[in-house]
């Protein structure tokens, strides 16, 4: 019998793929693609900037707490003074650093999502999903 699909064989990684996240670039702040890699009990994020290559960092030296404190422990407390029409100045937004990623992967400052109609666009979009 003829074989039709011819056997890749994939090359050993010394890491376990946990996830996929959204980072920024160390060195220019551009939002990256990012791994969270699990190696040798550790956590890493490795990620990929177009202009910079790749960065990785150690997240957390024990795999396991990390893991557990996802589910159990985490948190995220924001603090970010909000701009309405009132208050809107383009110059603090050119310079906000904490971006809202949209549905359709896109980033936008937070600041933008809130004023400039991206909020309301992103919830127009979810009601006509199925
Ligand atoms: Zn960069």
């Amino acid at each position: 019998m003829q074989q039709l699909i011819t056997p890749v064989k994939q090359p050993v990684r010394n890491h376990i793929f946990h996830e996929i996240t959204r980072s920024l670039c160390t060195e220019c702040r551009r939002v990256v693609d990012a791994q969270v890699l699990i190696r040798d009990g550790a956590v890493y994020l490795r990620k990929r900037c177009p202009e910079h290559g790749w960065h990785e960092a150690l997240v957390s030296s024990d795999a396991g707490w990390h893991l557990n404190s996802l589910k159990t422990h985490f948190f995220l407390v924001q603090v970010h003074g909000f701009m309405d029409e009132h208050t809107f100045d383009l110059k603090r937004l050119m310079k906000c650093c904490i971006h809202q990623l949209l549905p359709d992967g896109r980033a936008v400052p937070f600041c933008a999502y809130n004023n400039l109609g991206y909020r309301e666009q992103v919830k127009q979009e979810q009601k006509m999903l199925p």
